[in-house]
């Protein structure tokens, strides 16, 4: 955490225990139209956390997921990150703190002309590694996700398990201090849904704090995790070893 932070928060007195790497205090978003899409959520995660997002479609889980990554700004409420005020960060800092953070989509989101060396290669571009580095890197990080022989395929070549393991591996390979994941399973048959679990269950494993939101009840309620519930913007349950809430009204 950069000093002016830590000196930032202690002006403004935040609640942020020091292992706690992602803090929502009272945290409102109303989009232009309709009725707000968080109301009052209060949201504490530990380092080394994994955490379920679960709940309705619409009940606000991809504007949380988008608040965390600054894409969006909350009408009220605090949001801190790894030591980063969300609200009062200055933009020419978003990009320092985003490289801490992997991303994942239900669509895969790869560069459909790159092959999987490239899409993994990229993340690495950006943040202007050295080539020397990357080379060391990628084929590390496509091991991890057990993709080690496949780095000349093209996405359309690999199955949707494959595709989003690629971009698993895109996500980590600027060892991000946070995983977050929207329904990364979304388009994965059961088999697929399950080896993408245990390998973020495995990524979390190795230290990198998870956060995963998902439809996928049967999964959720054998991998005993933490798993917060939402419901029309707000949370409803955070139980610890929780299990998906059966709610069909
Ligand atoms: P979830 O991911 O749980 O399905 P979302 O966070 O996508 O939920 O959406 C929460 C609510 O906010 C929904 O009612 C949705 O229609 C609304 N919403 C989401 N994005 C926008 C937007 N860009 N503009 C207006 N309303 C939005
Ligand atoms: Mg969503």
């Amino acid at each position: 955490m950069a000093k002016s932070e830590v000196r930032g928060r202690r002006r403004r007195g935040l609640q942020t225990g020091s292992d706690e790497i992602i803090t929502l205090n009272n945290v409102s978003k109303a989009y232009a139209t309709g009725a707000p899409a968080l109301n009052g959520v209060d949201l504490h995660i530990k380092k080394g956390e994994f955490v379920f997002i679960v709940g309705d479609s619409g009940s606000g889980k991809s504007t949380m997921i988008k608040l965390l990554l600054r894409e969006l700004i909350p009408t009220s409420g605090e949001i801190n990150v790894m030591g980063y005020d969300l609200v009062r960060i200055r933009h020419g800092r978003i990009p320092k703190f985003r490289r801490n953070l992997g991303i994942v989509f239900q669509d895969f989101r790869l560069l459909k002309d790159r092959n999987v060396y490239e899409n993994v290669a990229f993340a690495q571009r950006i943040i202007q590694m050295p080539n020397k580095v990357i080379k060391r890197n990628v084929p590390s990080i496509l091991a991890t996700v057990g993709l080690a022989g496949k780095y000349k395929a093209k996405p359309r070549q690999l199955s949707g398990g494959e595709q989003q393991r690629v971009a698993i591996a895109r996500a980590l390979v600027n060892r991000p201090s946070i995983l977050l994941a929207d329904e990364p399973t979304g388009n994965l048959d059961p088999k697929n849904s399950w080896e993408i679990m245990k390998l973020l269950e495995q990524i979390n494993e190795n230290g990198t704090t998870v956060l995963v939101v998902t439809h996928n009840r049967e999964i959720v309620n054998a991998m005993q995790k933490r798993v917060v519930t939402m419901k029309k913007g707000v949370i409803v349950s955070d139980e610890e070893r929780g299990g998906y809430i059966d709610d069909e009204d």
